[in-house]
């Protein structure tokens, strides 16, 4: 997981005018983001700041960015690169400090206080955030400078910047008419509330349903702890004395792998995938008929050819017909194995005797029975493994080995926790790069999952640098009284996946702030990195017993690498139909007021193939996130990002796990360009031709190894 903060900067840096705010208003005093830190590495003063500080901080950024853009768009002298683009993205600066600042308290150490800031912060930062975009007298600056781009002599980075400040301000609809411009908010209006009444619908459809057992018969092939789960829920559900299972995922798949009742089985998944499309009155069919036919009207209003080409054109992928013929690529492998699985389970039901033939509520009961025989790993053995530190160590040495990264600890910088570990990083000439605070465990005050972020972007402030600063935020097996903390094999694949997000960071060589990443190829720093982890030339490395210091046996690092392989065939067509659905949708290029949803989700499903025993992952009525997320036309970029990663390590297995000369240039070519210029074009310098899909099919073993 990732939050990343990629949002282009005149996305994120926003402006709207207070009230005039002197100098002396209230919580500007002695107001710790108002003066210079005076910390080691310049780092927050987490010493200092106070909850009374972030919102007078906020709303003086606020005041300061909107005074910066006045002066932009009032500068009598013609617009100019230096005196537009330039100036504005120095602007601001106090603004995303205090927020960077507040944005990781928010995730890793909030308070019911801070949580009431958050909540009167975000609709100033909301409207400041608008009246940038709606400024006319700012975009006709960026247009005039635009519009002469090409005898500017701009850099790489400079010409990246300018397009993308650009194509934000049209893609919002500046280049419009008045009565364009209000037919735009009206769809925009009305796109927003129909996804949201999609949402209400699916939650309302999620908890209708109850699977309540009373009858211990019913529980048959069930263990203990899921019947201990249902008995929970249950009791929560006031139906004491009962076992309630929901279609929640956590609850609704150990009863899918483990009951042995196939009617009851057949019962919950049922009303898992008809959710949505029952006729009542929340039913979605028509919420999305609506949104697909309003986004197409929203998309030619601006000048696209349908939804898909408006979204897709700032993905690394760019186009529709890019993305349709990389599914297309994998769909046809996906599908043979996912048979050949179907072919393992029917006869596993022969062998029992069943007498029936596989549906699709059997699959993950039979699923689990063919892991337990032919994947299962015991997470017990593997994790005195993989220690904490010892998993650092892997990272760490990784980076070094790689990058010539070294990592110092500072116990004189200060930490808006106890538990938190700041390191220093430096080249291996010595000189200076920047820091990452490493937060594992979790508290009651953090939010799940595992992400990174940062305090501070790096950037050139008059020509010299301003180094970055990271911050990784997880939750962690904690040590025991009697065992340190011991990761399972996902928790370390997790933090080398951060820190991959961290390099990113920290190695960044830009001369502006702005970044702009395509939502495609978020991951690719971070994915990449996971790669490793698993090596055996790196395992032995780090990998070692945390009370023999035994290194890893190579036949648990074998059963560990197998395991990637269970049903991957399902898995990958499961996600592939539902992402050639998403496809589907919003590649319509004519209205279709009257579009039959199920007919339509039918004959799309029909035209690759389907098999009968497989549900695309989502169908369209909970179809959540296309229709009430931000992924429409997107919901491939899993897998797209996945392909990336594939391809760029298979440059590593070339050259060699360490090769410095490939290392370098994954660096030089991506991580320090990162989101400051065109990904494709990056990517081809790094590994001289477009990303190919033949490495994600040998590690999906949907294709031998050569
Ligand atoms: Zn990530």
């Amino acid at each position: 997981m990732r939050s990343y903060r990629v949002a282009f900067l005149l996305v994120v840096v926003m402006c709207l005018p207070l009230v005039a705010a002197s100098q002396n208003q209230d919580g500007l005093n002695d107001n710790p983001f108002l003066s210079p830190y005076k910390t080691p590495l310049d780092t927050p003063p987490f010493g200092l700041i106070k909850n009374e500080h972030f919102l007078p901080a906020m709303k003086e950024g606020i005041r300061r960015e909107e005074a910066e853009i006045d002066a932009i768009v009032n500068n009598p002298a013609p617009p100019t690169f230096a005196n537009t683009l330039g100036a504005l993205d120095a602007g601001g600066k106090l603004l995303s400090e205090v927020n960077s600042v507040f944005g990781g308290l928010q995730g890793s150490e909030t308070t019911p206080e801070l949580q009431n800031i958050a909540k009167q912060a975000a609709p100033l930062l909301a409207a400041h955030n608008d009246n940038i975009r709606l400024n006319e007298k700012l975009f006709a600056r960026i247009k005039a400078v635009y519009d002469q781009r090409a005898k500017l002599n701009l850099s790489p980075e400079e010409q990246f910047l300018l397009q993308n400040a650009y194509r934000d301000f049209v893609r919002g609809g500046a280049l419009l008419d008045e009565k364009q411009k209000s037919r735009l908010r009206e769809l925009n209006q009305q796109l927003s509330l129909l996804s949201l009444k999609f949402g209400d619908n699916l939650l309302a459809e999620t908890n209708d349903f109850k699977l309540v057992l009373d009858n211990r018969g019913d529980l048959a092939g069930l263990p203990p702890s899921v019947i201990a789960m249902a008995e929970e829920t249950a009791r929560q559900l006031k139906m004491p004395g009962k076992w309630v299972f929901t279609l929640q995922v956590p609850s609704m798949t150990p009863f899918l792998q483990n009951s042995t009742r196939h009617d009851l089985r057949e019962k919950l998944y049922r009303a898992y995938i008809m959710r949505g499309d029952r006729g009542n009155d929340r039913d979605n069919k028509d919420s999305v008929r609506q949104i697909v036919n309003l986004r197409l009207e929203r998309a030619k209003l601006l000048g696209y050819r349908n939804h898909a080409q408006f979204i897709l054109e700032t993905n690394m992928s760019k186009t529709p017909q890019a993305v349709d013929s990389f599914l297309s690529r994998l769909w046809g492998p996906a599908l043979a194995r996912a048979k050949a699985e179907v072919a393992d389970m029917q006869a596993i039901i022969d062998k029992e005797g069943g007498n029936s033939k596989l549906q699709p509520w059997d699959w993950w009961y039979y699923a689990e029975k063919v892991r337990q025989s032919k994947y299962a790993l015991d997470d017990a053995a593997l994790r005195p493994y993989f220690k904490l530190e010892n998993v650092r160590l892997g990272v760490f040495t990784l980076c070094e080995k790689l990058y010539g990264l070294k990592f110092i600890e500072r116990h004189d910088i200060r930490v808006y926790n106890p538990e938190v570990q700041v390191f220093e990083v430096r080249e291996a000439d010595g000189s200076y790069v920047g820091v990452v605070y490493l937060d594992f465990h979790p508290r009651p005050s953090k939010r799940g999952g595992a992400w990174s972020s940062s305090f501070r972007r790096e950037y050139y402030d008059q020509g010299k640098r301003v180094a970055p600063i990271s911050t990784i935020t997880c939750n962690f097996t904690r040590p025991t009284a009697d065992s340190p903390s011991l990761l399972s094999v996902e928790e370390a694949k997790t933090f080398f996946h951060e820190f991959g997000h961290t390099l990113a960071t920290l190695l960044s060589n830009a001369k502006y702030r702005g970044r702009s990443i395509p939502r495609d190829a978020i991951e690719l720093p971070s994915q990449i990195m996971e790669n490793w982890a698993l090596e055996p030339e790196l395992l032995k490395l780090y990998a070692k017993h945390y009370q023999t210091g035994a290194v890893i046996p190579d036949e648990l690092v074998q059963k560990l690498r197998n395991s990637s392989l269970f049903n991957q065939g399902f898995a990958t067509v499961e996600y592939l139909a539902a992402s050639i659905l998403d496809m589907d949708w919003h590649e319509l290029t004519q209205a279709q007021p009257a579009v039959d949803v199920d007919k339509f989700e039918a004959d799309a499903m029909a035209k690759i193939g389907l098999i009968p025993e497989i549900v695309p992952r989502y169908r369209s009525t909970y179809f959540s996130h296309i229709f009430n997320g931000g992924y429409s036309a997107g919901y491939h970029v899993y897998y797209w990002a996945a392909q990336l990663d594939a391809d760029a390590f298979e440059a590593f297995k070339e050259k060699g796990l360490f090769d410095k000369a490939t290392a370098t240039s994954f660096r030089k070519n991506i991580l320090e360009k990162y989101g400051t210029g065109d990904l494709m074009t990056q990517y081809k310098a790094f590994r001289g031709a477009e990303p190919k899909i033949e490495p994600l099919l040998r590690r999906l073993g949907l294709m031998p190894q050569p």
